[in-house]
């Protein structure tokens, strides 16, 4: 991660404007600019990372509270029943800003948006060995 301040710290000190919809010490969030349907909201750290894995214990936490919290309030106000939470990271993944980001997209009845993606047959012995490798890693 380079040093220079992301857009989203810049929106954090109030440099640039934004929609504001939640903020405590650890979390901000605001309305996308560029929304894929209506109620789409960022939901971001107050602590620089590009990546998910680099964000501290506290961090991860309260991110997990506020996205709760705010998805909540999401489909009181829009009526929204059903909604997707999308968190990229990396460029290769599609992440466009490197300051994490968790997107809430409201789905409704007649939206027409989609996220999809191509799925493969898992082999078990590998699987196996992958699950083990990941869970010892984290020892
Ligand atoms: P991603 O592609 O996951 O990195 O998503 C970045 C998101 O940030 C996009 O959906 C943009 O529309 C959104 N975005 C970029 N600049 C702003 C801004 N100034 N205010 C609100 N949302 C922004």
């Amino acid at each position: 991660m380079t040093s220079e301040k992301s857009i989203f710290t810049r929106i954090i000190e109030g440099e640039i404007p934004c929609f504001k919809v939640f903020e405590n010490d650890y979390v901000y969030s605001f309305l996308d600019i560029n929304p894929v349907s209506h109620g789409h909201v960022l939901v971001i750290p107050k602590e620089p990372a590009q990546f998910l894995h680099e964000l501290s214990p506290e961090s991860s936490s309260e991110l997990g509270k506020a996205l709760s919290i705010i998805s909540k309030s999401i489909t009181e106000v829009t009526g929204a029943t059903s909604y997707n939470i999308i968190q990229n990271n990396g460029s290769q993944a599609g992440q466009t800003v490197f300051h994490v980001h968790f997107h809430i997209i409201p789905k409704y009845p007649e939206s027409t948006h989609s996220f999809p993606w191509k799925t493969m047959e898992i082999d078990k012995k590998e699987a196996s060995e992958l699950a083990q490798k990941i869970s010892h890693n984290m020892e």
